[in-house]
């Protein structure tokens, strides 16, 4: 799976052009990673459209309110966005913890809702700077997987990982996490999602974010337990997505 983050950017008619490009990149291939597109809030009604019910190419939002309707104003609501055919939804995005102040618990309210409203949460997790130097960032993150999964009862395929340490983003740092380390981190992360909602560790969809382009992706996707990546920067310049996608049919290719 390549998640692509575009966060504030692109006008409709960007968005629109971005993704046919997107169609047009993976036109052919006999393996094809699902691809969600996560646009602004304002261009989900138009790519709804144009993907229609595409095989490959699914719509996710950045975000969603915290409750399932009322006075909020600004919120967009889970029932709000499946009615415009996304099917995925990010969670959690470290941005939205640092600039909006959501918390782990916030994180755990919206998973639940997600699940009963059936949108698939993207769920993202990772260490901060601090944590990473201080080498406390194992401690850390099976923490925030115990605070986020509370009381949760989903299996494996309802929602995805992607695990995103916070330094790794391209907007904090532009350096990706060593794989050696990624692999330890979605290892723990899978032994306790296990642990505490059942179904086998290897079962979960688990992501890379963090820096990730073409000439990097390989790296993290050869290692059976990456099983896709979470782009932001990338995901913005057709040629260097399309080198991603092209890393991402290779390694399919080779492990089928
Ligand atoms: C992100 O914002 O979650 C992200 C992974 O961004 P980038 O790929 O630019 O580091």
């Amino acid at each position: 799976m390549i998640v692509a983050n575009w966060k504030m950017h692109f006008t409709v008619r960007e968005s629109l052009a971005m993704t046919k490009y997107v169609i047009r990149m993976i036109r052919g291939g006999k393996y094809i990673p699902n691809i969600v597109i996560c646009p602004s809030y304002t261009s989900l009604s138009a790519l709804s459209k144009l993907v229609g019910k595409s095989k490959h190419i699914h719509l996710g939002a950045q975000n969603m309110g915290g409750k399932e309707s009322g006075a909020f104003t600004g919120e967009v609501s889970a029932r709000q966005l499946t009615d415009l055919g996304c099917s995925h939804v990010i969670l959690g995005h470290s941005e939205r913890r640092k600039i909006c102040n959501e918390s782990h618990e916030d994180v755990n309210a919206k998973l639940a809702l997600a699940f009963q409203s059936n949108i698939t949460p993207i769920v993202c997790i990772g260490e901060s700077e601090e944590n990473h130097k201080s080498g406390d960032a194992l401690t850390v993150i099976e923490n925030v997987v115990k605070t986020v999964f509370k009381d949760i009862s989903a299996s494996p395929n309802q929602f995805v990982l992607a695990y995103e340490p916070t330094w790794a983003i391209s907007t904090e740092g532009s350096k990706s996490a060593n794989s050696v380390e990624v692999v330890e981190a979605l290892q723990l992360i899978r032994k306790t999602l296990s642990e505490m909602l059942g179904g086998g560790a290897t079962e979960y969809t688990c992501l890379y974010g963090g820096s990730v382009d073409g000439d990097n992706a390989r790296e993290f996707l050869k290692h059976q337990t990456v099983n896709g990546l979470f782009i932001g920067g990338a995901s913005l310049k057709p040629q260097s997505f399309q080198a991603v996608i092209e890393a991402a049919k290779d390694i399919m290719s080779v492990q089928s």
